[in-house]
């Protein structure tokens, strides 16, 4: 942070260049009392907003996305329970917490991408938060390639109801067991739990996730960013489960199910939801929201200008979210990669030198030819390929 204070110059001149977030420039303006906190800065705005952007473009070359996957670490499953000594508690080993999530979300990708579990998966975008408490959770939207948008599609890989309870021991009872464990909302609500944080209290004390859902005969995609699923009530052939909480049973029906997929479910026991997009309609607002940033706390006075304060005092971290930055892992990662184009006027491309002369010499000969001048270039030597955009060049010539 010391750095990036002591060298807004140079962050500026970069800033100015268009490399940044363009959005800040009247911020900018007023210099002297500007302290820029950058985008190379791992979990800054401009760090989040320069993701958003790269997001958005993936969006624009391959479309919408196929499905949305949450997936949280349960810090109780048995890979951390096995390696806890009798007297610690798993948020006393948050390096064990972040090393196994960071292992299922490494497998959760390799099956998706190489095993191609739900199809030829084309690109993906992911990102991992922390909750309050610390445990990481990732989003994860997937493009796969071609997938035939009918209910009985995507009924064959989400299911929204309560399985059959099944025999003891047998995969039926494992399944509904692990459904009851993780994939239960709540049940939240009058007659439920009062105190769950989904429960706004501007609307009127209404879930904010839209819990409980309706019930549905089939599955239906409407004009919403995801489809209505089968829901069945129980004197229609929909299954019920009891749920323990506070000392009572409680019955739960298709209403309180969250979307998952029964294969995921068995691989990594934990909450793991997936629904499928529907439209576009949506996608910005979903984009928006893996891109919020960090959960910071609210600070009057604070002077928004010096953004490297205001993002100092307001931020809190957990302990797993300490380890998983000094353990580098990603926190975004997104395919097929996304890079930013460099755009200049004539004779102002961004040059880096080390201040002695004859690096500064050899260097501004080095980037005399940038990639738009050499886009220019190109454009004038290959006349069948004169409408090709800038953004274009690299896919076309790689
Ligand atoms: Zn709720």
């Amino acid at each position: 942070m010391d750095f990036i204070r002591n060298y807004q110059k140079q962050i500026r001149a970069d800033l100015y260049c268009g490399v940044q977030d363009a959005n800040r420039g009247n911020e900018v303006d007023q210099s002297g009392r500007v302290y820029i906190l950058p985008a190379s800065h791992t979990g800054s705005d401009r760090w989040y907003h320069k993701w958003y952007k790269n997001a958005m473009h993936i969006v624009q070359k391959k479309g919408k996305p196929t499905f949305f996957i949450t997936m949280t670490m349960d810090v109780n499953c048995e890979e951390v329970r096995n390696h806890l000594r009798s007297d610690q508690t798993p948020y006393d080993r948050p390096d064990l917490i972040c090393r196994i999530f960071e292992m299922k979300r490494k497998e959760l990708l390799r099956q998706i991408k190489k095993d191609g579990i739900f199809g030829e998966c084309i690109a993906y975008l992911c990102v991992i938060e922390f909750q309050n408490i610390g445990a990481p959770h990732m989003h994860l939207l997937i493009w796969i390639k071609n997938f035939d948008e009918t209910p009985n599609n995507i009924n064959n890989v989400i299911s929204t109801e309560i399985p059959q309870q099944g025999e003891p021991g047998s995969k039926d009872r494992e399944l509904y067991d692990l459904v009851m464990k993780h994939m239960i909302h709540g049940p939240c609500g009058d007659g439920y739990r009062n105190n769950l944080s989904c429960l706004n209290k501007s609307r009127n004390g209404q879930c904010g996730r839209g819990f409980p859902k309706s019930y549905e005969v089939v599955t239906s995609v409407g004009d919403g960013c995801f489809p209505n699923y089968q829901r069945r009530y129980p004197v229609e052939g929909g299954n019920t489960g009891t749920k323990h909480i506070g000392g009572m049973e409680v019955l739960v029906t298709n209403k309180w199910v969250v979307a998952y997929n029964a294969y995921l479910l068995f691989k990594f026991k934990c909450h793991i939801n997936i629904e499928y997009c529907h439209t576009v309609a949506s996608i910005k607002y979903l984009f928006l929201y893996h891109f919020k940033g960090e959960d910071m706390v609210t600070v009057e006075g604070l002077d928004k200008a010096d953004e490297i304060s205001y993002y100092t005092t307001r931020r809190y971290n957990s302990a797993c979210q300490g380890y998983w930055r000094s353990a580098e892992f990603d926190y975004v990662k997104m395919e097929p990669p996304v890079i930013q184009l460099p755009i200049h006027l004539p004779g102002q491309q961004i040059v880096v030198y080390s201040p002695n002369k004859t690096s500064v010499w050899v260097t501004l000969e080095r980037n005399k030819r940038t990639m738009l001048i050499s886009f220019f270039e190109t454009m004038q030597r290959c006349e069948n390929d004169r409408d090709l955009k800038y953004e274009d060049i690299q896919e076309r010539y790689s």
